[in-house]
């Protein structure tokens, strides 16, 4: 409040002022103007712009009226010590508006005193100062809060000035890290793109999601990712508005989806992680999307679960029965089906051992050794033996295949066997007859033959040249079929697990020569030359060996040309020894070659047609070289000859 104790201003007033000047004054002032009668008691107000209430009207309670009740105390106060001083008031105080509101106004007041110093009337001006007032309150709450912020922010400051070098580095290697990610994004073999914003757009990407997508780099810029890729949305969107509001990663393995790539839809399988990319904050601003087209994966293991169904669905019709043993523990897990075969019961223990010894004796080594060829060389099995059942003791053929097969890191023997018991007996039974059969016709063709010796000796000098040409002629003929009958013979003895190898050591030059010798005195039209390498001892069955080589030698002559040459050849090596016959004949197809040695095979066509034979030469001495762990192959050019080869190992 000002102190003004001689008022000078009320003076000036009291002697200038007219009552009409006044009141134009008064009009002309945007402030409420009233007057107080000396203890400030009765008001009037003199402009009637309703500013206070009860205008126009002098009233007696204004104070109660226009002064609201929180600020009565002080209001009171400042005029009670204006009157006693009688001196200016002056004071900013809240007062009641015409309209029930609470506004500030300022109030002036000037105390007119008359000649002997009392006073006798208050002037007074009040201005509506409630918009200032909000303003400075505003000002002031609002600088309330600026102190405990700033409190707060130099308080950070200091946190932070502690921490600024680590911050700064932090910074960087956030920086060059997210630098790394897009490099990366970039050069990725499997798609990577990074989606960002909202709408969210692909701000990098590589071509292998752009492959995976089916979509031109072109087309994504321009687009936001939904718009780029419609129809990947309802199921895709869910998943990153989820990743970026958790921040969890998200995985998904051959998640199946339609994409339409160049315009066609197409089922795809992608393996692929939406990897949230975290701000300072910890809030995920952006996703990091690895995929990895794994259709084709997808597809191929498909096709292999279906083969794998239709193979033991065929494994079932055609009553196989299954097993693999594992290469390392060399465990052996038999099928139902086998075991049914072994006469054991389907779900009966039966280890390896079990099943090998219920194999006929026969048989028993032979298998336990092709199976353990398999193990170590890989050679396919391929066997048909008899078993003896174990709680029946049925016996039944079968017939067993396998090989090695590599899976899931680990090496199994593991094949088929189903049974042949019917048709082996069927075969029994003709092996038996032909064996039989010839057995009983070797007795007479043996007589006849020594007959023919004998005739032919002494026909040899006779006049009569007829008779000593048909002897020779007879004789050669009878040898032909004794060669017959024996292969006969053989082939029901090697069927019959009867063949019988005796082996003793000889020189094979020595068996050449004399096979040769002995092919010569009967083949006429062609020349046989034998280039003998020096001696070497093998340990072997000479009258098979015999055979095998004078059949390889009649074959050269029954399929090639007279006057044409063969050569047989003898080569030593360090642990075999190769015997190989070549001719200048029609050759093999090489179609033909693998199943040559097959029984009964024989080529058919127009120059085999004439040949006479029945097929078993090749396999009769196939046979025998397995039966001395001994090789047997061929060279051959059609239309320009054959080349026979066996090696047997040194004795
Ligand atoms: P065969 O001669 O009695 O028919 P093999 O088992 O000795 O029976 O021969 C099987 C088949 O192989 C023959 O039918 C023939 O077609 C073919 N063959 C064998 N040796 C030769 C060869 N040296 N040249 C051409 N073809 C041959």
């Amino acid at each position: 409040m000002t102190q003004s104790n001689d008022n000078p201003g009320v003076k000036a007033l009291m002697t200038a002022a007219s009552e009409e000047r006044f009141m134009a004054l008064v009009t002309a002032t945007s402030d409420v103007v009233y007057s107080l009668n000396a203890d400030w008691t009765i008001m009037r107000e003199l402009d009637g712009r309703g500013f206070l209430k009860d205008a126009h009207q002098p009233t007696t309670d204004w104070f109660n009226i226009n002064i609201p009740q929180q600020e009565r105390v002080r209001v009171r106060a400042a005029i009670d010590e204006a009157i006693k001083d009688k001196k200016i008031f002056e004071l900013e105080h809240r007062v009641s508006r015409a309209d029930d509101t609470i506004g500030w106004t300022y109030s002036r007041a000037i105390p007119l005193l008359n000649e002997q110093g009392n006073i006798i009337e208050w002037f007074g001006t009040a201005s509506d100062i409630t918009e200032r007032k909000r303003a400075e309150e505003l000002l002031q709450e609002t600088n309330e809060r600026l102190v405990v912020s700033n409190r707060e922010l130099l308080q950070m400051q200091k946190n932070l000035e502690f921490r600024t070098a680590e911050k700064q580095e932090a910074i960087d290697r956030l920086h060059a890290s997210e630098r790394n990610v897009r490099n990366m994004v970039r050069q990725a073999p499997v798609g990577m793109c990074i989606v960002e914003g909202d709408p969210m757009y692909m701000t990098e990407m590589n071509d292998s999601f752009l492959e995976i997508i089916g979509r031109t780099r072109q087309e994504v810029k321009s687009k936001p990712y939904w718009e780029v890729i419609p129809e990947a949305k309802a199921v895709y969107k869910p998943i990153t508005d989820n990743v970026l509001a958790t921040g969890n990663t998200y995985r998904a393995y051959e998640h199946e989806i339609m994409l339409v790539r160049n315009g066609l839809p197409e089922i795809v399988y992608i393996d692929f992680v939406y990897e949230p990319m975290i701000d300072f904050l910890g809030k995920a601003y952006a996703i990091m999307i690895v995929a990895i087209d794994v259709t084709d994966k997808v597809l191929a293991r498909r096709k292999v679960e279906r083969a794998e169904e239709s193979l033991r669905m065929a494994v079932d019709a055609a009553e196989l029965g299954t097993y693999f043993i594992n290469a390392t523990d060399r465990i052996f897990n038999p099928s139902p089906r086998l075991k049914d075969f072994f006469g054991f019961k389907p779900h009966e223990e039966v280890p390896y051992e079990a099943a090998i010894n219920q194999i006929h004796p026969d048989y028993r080594q032979r298998v336990a050794d092709m199976v353990e060829a398999a193990f170590i060389k890989g050679e396919r099995f391929d066997l048909e033996y008899p078993v003896m059942g174990f709680h029946d003791g049925r016996i039944r053929w079968v017939r067993g295949i396998g090989t090695m097969q590599h899976y899931d890191g680990k090496d199994f023997f593991t094949g088929v066997l189903h049974e042949i018991t019917e048709r082996k007996q069927d075969e029994i039974r003709k092996n038996d007859f032909i064996g039989m059969v010839s057995h009983e016709l070797k007795t007479p063709l043996t007589s006849l033959g020594a007959i023919i010796q004998v005739a032919d000796a002494k026909l040899k000098d006779n006049e009569d040249e007829f008779l000593s040409g048909a002897m020779r002629k007879a004789a050669v003929q009878v040898k032909r079929m004794a060669e017959m009958i024996n292969g006969f013979l053989n082939i029901s003895r090697l069927e019959s697990g009867k063949i019988r190898i005796e082996k003793t050591k000889f020189n094979i030059v020595d068996l050449v020569n004399e096979t040769v010798d002995e092919m010569k005195a009967t083949v006429n039209n062609h020349r046989i030359d034998f280039t003998a390498c020096p001696s070497t001892q093998v340990f072997a069955d000479w009258e098979k060996l015999l055979s095998v080589l004078s059949n390889l030698i009649s074959n050269a002559v029954k399929y090639s040309m007279g006057g044409t040459t063969i050569e047989i050849l003898c080569e030593s090596g360090d642990d075999e020894v190769t015997v190989s016959i070549k001719d200048q004949g029609i050759g093999i197809k090489s179609s033909d070659k693998d199943k040559i040695f097959d029984r009964y095979y024989r080529v058919e066509n127009n120059n085999t047609k004439h040949v006479s034979g029945f097929g078993i030469g090749l396999y009769l001495s196939a046979e025998i070289i397995k039966h001395h762990n001994g090789r047997i192959w061929l060279e051959s050019e059609p239309g320009k000859g054959s080349t026979f080869y066996f090696s047997l190992p040194l004795a």
